[in-house]
Protein backbone atom coordinates (compact mmCIF):
# COMPACT_ATOMS: atom_id res chain seq x y z
CA UNK A 1 0.00 0.00 0.00
CA UNK A 2 0.81 3.71 -0.24
CA UNK A 3 3.04 4.50 2.20
CA UNK A 4 1.60 7.66 4.14
CA UNK A 5 -0.01 8.70 7.53
CA UNK A 6 -1.55 12.20 7.66
CA UNK A 7 -1.81 14.37 10.32
CA UNK A 8 -4.84 14.64 12.42
CA UNK A 9 -7.22 17.22 10.83
CA UNK A 10 -5.41 17.84 7.62
CA UNK A 11 -8.17 18.58 5.69
CA UNK A 12 -9.90 21.32 7.67
CA UNK A 13 -11.76 23.79 6.15
CA UNK A 14 -11.32 22.32 2.45
CA UNK A 15 -14.37 22.07 1.10
CA UNK A 16 -14.00 18.79 -2.41
CA UNK A 17 -16.28 17.69 -4.60
CA UNK A 18 -16.40 13.80 -5.29
CA UNK A 19 -17.80 12.46 -8.55
CA UNK A 20 -19.26 8.87 -8.39
CA UNK A 21 -18.96 9.74 -4.28
CA UNK A 22 -22.11 7.48 -3.15
CA UNK A 23 -20.54 4.01 -4.13
CA UNK A 24 -17.25 1.78 -4.22
CA UNK A 25 -14.09 4.12 -3.63
CA UNK A 26 -15.78 7.26 -4.03
CA UNK A 27 -17.70 6.60 -0.81
CA UNK A 28 -14.65 5.65 0.84
CA UNK A 29 -12.97 9.22 -0.43
CA UNK A 30 -15.83 11.02 1.00
CA UNK A 31 -15.38 8.90 4.15
CA UNK A 32 -11.83 9.44 4.86
CA UNK A 33 -11.80 13.26 3.78
CA UNK A 34 -14.61 14.07 6.23
CA UNK A 35 -12.62 12.41 9.30
CA UNK A 36 -9.85 14.69 8.14
CA UNK A 37 -12.02 17.27 8.49
CA UNK A 38 -13.38 17.87 5.12
CA UNK A 39 -16.72 19.17 3.74
CA UNK A 40 -17.96 16.75 0.75
CA UNK A 41 -19.61 17.44 -1.78
CA UNK A 42 -20.65 14.47 -3.38
CA UNK A 43 -22.26 13.60 -6.85
CA UNK A 44 -24.02 10.71 -8.52
CA UNK A 45 -27.11 9.40 -10.63
CA UNK A 46 -28.20 7.29 -7.52
CA UNK A 47 -29.84 9.59 -5.57
CA UNK A 48 -31.11 7.36 -2.72
CA UNK A 49 -27.23 5.88 -2.25
CA UNK A 50 -26.45 9.38 -2.27
CA UNK A 51 -28.70 10.94 0.43
CA UNK A 52 -27.90 7.40 1.91
CA UNK A 53 -24.05 8.49 2.15
CA UNK A 54 -24.46 11.42 3.76
CA UNK A 55 -26.43 10.58 6.11
CA UNK A 56 -23.97 7.92 6.78
CA UNK A 57 -20.92 10.46 6.84
CA UNK A 58 -22.88 13.18 9.01
CA UNK A 59 -23.53 10.84 11.57
CA UNK A 60 -20.55 10.44 12.17
CA UNK A 61 -18.79 13.97 11.43
CA UNK A 62 -21.53 16.08 12.43
CA UNK A 63 -20.60 19.80 11.02
CA UNK A 64 -19.67 22.68 13.46
CA UNK A 65 -21.46 25.09 10.49
CA UNK A 66 -24.59 25.83 8.77
CA UNK A 67 -23.37 23.59 5.96
CA UNK A 68 -23.46 19.85 6.63
CA UNK A 69 -20.16 17.85 6.06
CA UNK A 70 -21.70 15.91 3.35
CA UNK A 71 -23.85 17.14 0.67
CA UNK A 72 -24.76 16.05 -2.61
CA UNK A 73 -25.67 17.08 -6.08
CA UNK A 74 -27.46 14.66 -8.88
CA UNK A 75 -25.05 14.50 -11.68
CA UNK A 76 -25.04 12.38 -14.64
CA UNK A 77 -22.24 12.20 -16.26
CA UNK A 78 -23.19 10.87 -19.60
CA UNK A 79 -25.40 14.26 -19.96
CA UNK A 80 -22.82 16.38 -18.61
CA UNK A 81 -22.15 19.17 -21.24
CA UNK A 82 -21.26 23.06 -20.30
CA UNK A 83 -24.34 23.89 -18.97
CA UNK A 84 -24.98 21.41 -16.69
CA UNK A 85 -21.00 21.85 -15.27
CA UNK A 86 -21.86 25.55 -14.94
CA UNK A 87 -24.99 25.48 -13.41
CA UNK A 88 -23.27 22.76 -10.56
CA UNK A 89 -20.28 25.51 -10.46
CA UNK A 90 -22.75 28.16 -9.68
CA UNK A 91 -24.35 26.42 -7.04
CA UNK A 92 -20.57 25.57 -5.84
CA UNK A 93 -20.55 29.40 -5.64
CA UNK A 94 -23.62 30.21 -3.64
CA UNK A 95 -22.94 27.81 -1.07
CA UNK A 96 -19.74 27.08 -0.79
CA UNK A 97 -17.62 30.09 -2.24
CA UNK A 98 -14.44 28.34 -2.98
CA UNK A 99 -13.63 24.67 -3.87
CA UNK A 100 -10.43 23.18 -2.67
CA UNK A 101 -10.46 19.57 -4.21
CA UNK A 102 -11.79 17.98 -7.54
CA UNK A 103 -11.92 14.29 -7.31
CA UNK A 104 -13.37 12.78 -10.36
CA UNK A 105 -13.47 8.99 -9.04
CA UNK A 106 -16.93 8.08 -11.21
CA UNK A 107 -16.67 5.92 -14.16
CA UNK A 108 -17.97 2.89 -16.25
CA UNK A 109 -16.04 -0.30 -17.46
CA UNK A 110 -18.34 -0.26 -20.72
CA UNK A 111 -17.71 -4.03 -22.57
CA UNK A 112 -14.42 -6.36 -21.81
CA UNK A 113 -13.55 -7.59 -25.88
CA UNK A 114 -11.61 -7.22 -28.79
CA UNK A 115 -11.92 -3.42 -30.74
CA UNK A 116 -12.92 -5.44 -33.79
CA UNK A 117 -15.98 -6.13 -31.80
CA UNK A 118 -16.72 -3.05 -29.99
CA UNK A 119 -19.72 -1.60 -29.91
CA UNK A 120 -19.46 2.26 -31.07
CA UNK A 121 -22.38 3.67 -29.12
CA UNK A 122 -21.07 2.00 -25.64
CA UNK A 123 -17.27 2.84 -26.99
CA UNK A 124 -18.86 6.76 -26.90
CA UNK A 125 -20.49 6.07 -23.53
CA UNK A 126 -17.46 5.14 -22.03
CA UNK A 127 -15.67 8.17 -23.48
CA UNK A 128 -18.00 10.92 -22.39
CA UNK A 129 -18.55 9.49 -19.00
CA UNK A 130 -14.67 8.90 -17.75
CA UNK A 131 -13.02 11.42 -20.28
CA UNK A 132 -15.11 14.09 -21.57
CA UNK A 133 -17.50 15.02 -18.42
CA UNK A 134 -14.18 14.91 -16.48
CA UNK A 135 -13.20 18.06 -19.32
CA UNK A 136 -16.33 19.83 -19.00
CA UNK A 137 -16.31 19.67 -15.33
CA UNK A 138 -12.83 20.92 -15.05
CA UNK A 139 -13.32 23.94 -17.00
CA UNK A 140 -16.40 24.45 -15.41
CA UNK A 141 -14.59 24.52 -11.58
CA UNK A 142 -11.38 26.00 -12.45
CA UNK A 143 -12.30 29.61 -11.38
CA UNK A 144 -13.72 28.19 -8.13
CA UNK A 145 -10.90 26.20 -7.55
CA UNK A 146 -8.97 28.92 -8.14
CA UNK A 147 -10.15 30.76 -5.07
CA UNK A 148 -8.41 28.38 -2.69
CA UNK A 149 -5.27 29.29 -1.62
CA UNK A 150 -3.79 25.51 -2.35
CA UNK A 151 -6.25 23.20 -4.86
CA UNK A 152 -5.70 20.18 -5.68
CA UNK A 153 -7.40 17.86 -8.80
CA UNK A 154 -7.05 14.02 -9.05
CA UNK A 155 -7.83 12.11 -11.36
CA UNK A 156 -8.62 8.52 -11.56
CA UNK A 157 -6.40 6.29 -13.94
CA UNK A 158 -5.92 2.23 -14.15
CA UNK A 159 -3.38 -0.10 -14.95
CA UNK A 160 -4.63 -0.21 -18.59
CA UNK A 161 -4.50 3.70 -18.64
CA UNK A 162 -0.40 3.58 -17.74
CA UNK A 163 -0.11 -0.01 -20.28
CA UNK A 164 -2.73 -1.10 -22.96
CA UNK A 165 -4.01 -4.77 -22.82
CA UNK A 166 -6.12 -6.36 -25.07
CA UNK A 167 -9.60 -6.36 -24.82
CA UNK A 168 -9.48 -3.46 -22.24
CA UNK A 169 -10.90 -1.41 -25.24
CA UNK A 170 -12.36 1.75 -24.67
CA UNK A 171 -11.91 1.58 -20.96
CA UNK A 172 -8.28 1.44 -21.38
CA UNK A 173 -8.42 4.36 -24.21
CA UNK A 174 -10.29 6.40 -21.78
CA UNK A 175 -7.96 6.22 -18.86
CA UNK A 176 -4.78 7.11 -21.36
CA UNK A 177 -6.85 10.54 -22.11
CA UNK A 178 -7.53 10.79 -18.62
CA UNK A 179 -3.58 10.47 -17.97
CA UNK A 180 -3.46 13.15 -21.11
CA UNK A 181 -5.41 15.56 -20.13
CA UNK A 182 -3.91 15.48 -16.49
CA UNK A 183 -0.77 16.31 -17.60
CA UNK A 184 -1.75 18.75 -20.12
CA UNK A 185 -3.77 20.67 -17.26
CA UNK A 186 -0.96 20.09 -15.42
CA UNK A 187 1.76 21.76 -17.43
CA UNK A 188 -1.15 24.48 -17.84
CA UNK A 189 -1.40 24.85 -13.61
CA UNK A 190 2.20 25.09 -12.89
CA UNK A 191 2.64 28.58 -12.09
CA UNK A 192 -0.72 28.54 -9.88
CA UNK A 193 -2.35 27.41 -6.86
CA UNK A 194 -4.06 24.82 -8.07
CA UNK A 195 -1.95 21.04 -8.83
CA UNK A 196 -3.38 18.16 -10.11
CA UNK A 197 -2.10 14.20 -10.72
CA UNK A 198 -3.50 10.84 -11.40
CA UNK A 199 -4.40 8.18 -9.31
CA UNK A 200 -4.19 4.27 -10.25
CA UNK A 201 -6.23 2.83 -7.24
CA UNK A 202 -5.30 -0.90 -8.21
CA UNK A 203 -7.28 -3.92 -7.69
CA UNK A 204 -10.28 -2.70 -5.30
CA UNK A 205 -12.99 -4.66 -4.02
CA UNK A 206 -15.84 -2.70 -5.33
CA UNK A 207 -19.02 -3.84 -8.10
CA UNK A 208 -17.10 -2.42 -11.21
CA UNK A 209 -13.89 -4.70 -10.22
CA UNK A 210 -16.78 -7.77 -9.22
CA UNK A 211 -17.65 -6.73 -13.00
CA UNK A 212 -14.64 -7.20 -14.37
CA UNK A 213 -13.41 -10.18 -12.58
CA UNK A 214 -16.53 -12.03 -11.62
CA UNK A 215 -15.09 -15.15 -10.51
CA UNK A 216 -12.66 -13.24 -7.87
CA UNK A 217 -13.33 -13.83 -4.13
CA UNK A 218 -13.65 -9.35 -3.16
CA UNK A 219 -11.77 -11.24 0.52
CA UNK A 220 -8.16 -10.83 -1.32
CA UNK A 221 -7.61 -7.71 -2.79
CA UNK A 222 -7.80 -4.28 -1.29
CA UNK A 223 -10.98 -2.90 0.13
CA UNK A 224 -11.56 0.74 -0.49
CA UNK A 225 -10.84 2.12 2.68
CA UNK A 226 -7.29 0.61 2.42
CA UNK A 227 -6.34 2.75 -0.64
CA UNK A 228 -7.13 5.95 1.55
CA UNK A 229 -3.90 7.36 2.02
CA UNK A 230 -2.82 8.20 -1.41
CA UNK A 231 -6.22 10.06 -1.86
CA UNK A 232 -5.17 11.99 1.40
CA UNK A 233 -1.99 12.58 0.49
CA UNK A 234 -3.07 13.95 -2.71
CA UNK A 235 -5.78 16.08 -1.57
CA UNK A 236 -3.96 17.16 1.90
CA UNK A 237 -0.67 19.72 2.61
CA UNK A 238 1.93 17.19 2.26
CA UNK A 239 1.34 16.84 -1.70
CA UNK A 240 1.80 20.76 -1.99
CA UNK A 241 4.35 21.22 -4.92
CA UNK A 242 3.29 17.78 -6.28
CA UNK A 243 1.67 18.08 -9.73
CA UNK A 244 1.47 16.29 -13.08
CA UNK A 245 2.62 13.12 -11.36
CA UNK A 246 1.31 9.23 -12.20
CA UNK A 247 0.58 8.23 -8.61
CA UNK A 248 -0.24 4.09 -7.45
CA UNK A 249 -2.19 3.87 -4.41
CA UNK A 250 -0.72 0.45 -4.01
CA UNK A 251 2.54 0.24 -5.01
CA UNK A 252 3.75 -3.47 -6.54
CA UNK A 253 0.23 -4.29 -7.54
CA UNK A 254 1.37 -6.17 -10.65
CA UNK A 255 0.10 -4.77 -13.86
CA UNK A 256 -1.57 -7.52 -15.56
CA UNK A 257 -3.97 -8.15 -11.76
CA UNK A 258 -5.18 -4.26 -11.90
CA UNK A 259 -8.41 -2.41 -13.89
P1 LIG B 1 -18.01 1.46 -8.90
O1 LIG B 1 -18.63 0.83 -10.08
O2 LIG B 1 -18.12 0.81 -7.58
O3 LIG B 1 -18.51 2.97 -8.76
C1 LIG B 1 -18.60 3.78 -9.90
C2 LIG B 1 -19.11 5.14 -9.50
O4 LIG B 1 -19.23 5.91 -10.70
C3 LIG B 1 -20.46 5.09 -8.83
O5 LIG B 1 -20.48 5.95 -7.72
C4 LIG B 1 -21.42 5.60 -9.91
O6 LIG B 1 -22.45 6.37 -9.32
C5 LIG B 1 -20.52 6.51 -10.73
N1 LIG B 1 -21.00 6.64 -12.10
C6 LIG B 1 -21.03 5.70 -13.06
N2 LIG B 1 -21.63 6.17 -14.16
C7 LIG B 1 -21.98 7.45 -13.89
C8 LIG B 1 -22.65 8.46 -14.62
N3 LIG B 1 -23.10 8.29 -15.86
N4 LIG B 1 -22.85 9.66 -14.02
C9 LIG B 1 -22.42 9.86 -12.77
N5 LIG B 1 -21.80 8.95 -12.01
C10 LIG B 1 -21.58 7.75 -12.58
O7 LIG B 1 -16.48 1.61 -9.31
P2 LIG B 1 -15.13 1.85 -8.46
O8 LIG B 1 -15.45 2.48 -7.18
O9 LIG B 1 -14.37 0.61 -8.52
O10 LIG B 1 -14.37 2.87 -9.44
C11 LIG B 1 -14.02 4.19 -9.10
C12 LIG B 1 -12.94 4.64 -10.05
O11 LIG B 1 -11.77 3.86 -9.85
C13 LIG B 1 -13.30 4.50 -11.53
O12 LIG B 1 -12.83 5.63 -12.22
C14 LIG B 1 -12.54 3.24 -11.96
O13 LIG B 1 -12.25 3.25 -13.32
C15 LIG B 1 -11.31 3.35 -11.11
N6 LIG B 1 -10.59 2.11 -10.90
C16 LIG B 1 -11.12 1.11 -10.11
C17 LIG B 1 -10.41 -0.04 -9.87
C18 LIG B 1 -10.94 -1.15 -9.03
O14 LIG B 1 -10.28 -2.19 -8.90
N7 LIG B 1 -12.12 -1.00 -8.40
C19 LIG B 1 -9.05 -0.23 -10.43
C20 LIG B 1 -8.60 0.86 -11.27
C21 LIG B 1 -9.35 1.98 -11.47
P3 LIG B 1 -24.02 6.16 -9.68
O15 LIG B 1 -24.32 4.71 -9.48
O16 LIG B 1 -24.76 7.09 -8.76
O17 LIG B 1 -24.16 6.59 -11.10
Amino acid sequence: MFEYTPKPNSLAGKTVLITGGAKGIGKAIALSYAEAGAKALITGRDEASLIETCSQINRAYPSDSDIATAEYALLDLARADDQTCENLATACKTRYQKLDGLVHNAGVLGDIGAISNADSMLWQDVMQINVNAAFVLTKALLPLLSQSPSASIIFTSSSVGRKGRATWGAYSVSKFATEGLMQTLADELTETKIRCNSLNPGATATAMRQKAYPDEDPSTIAAPADIMPAYLFLMGPDSEGVNGQALNAQNGCPADFCI
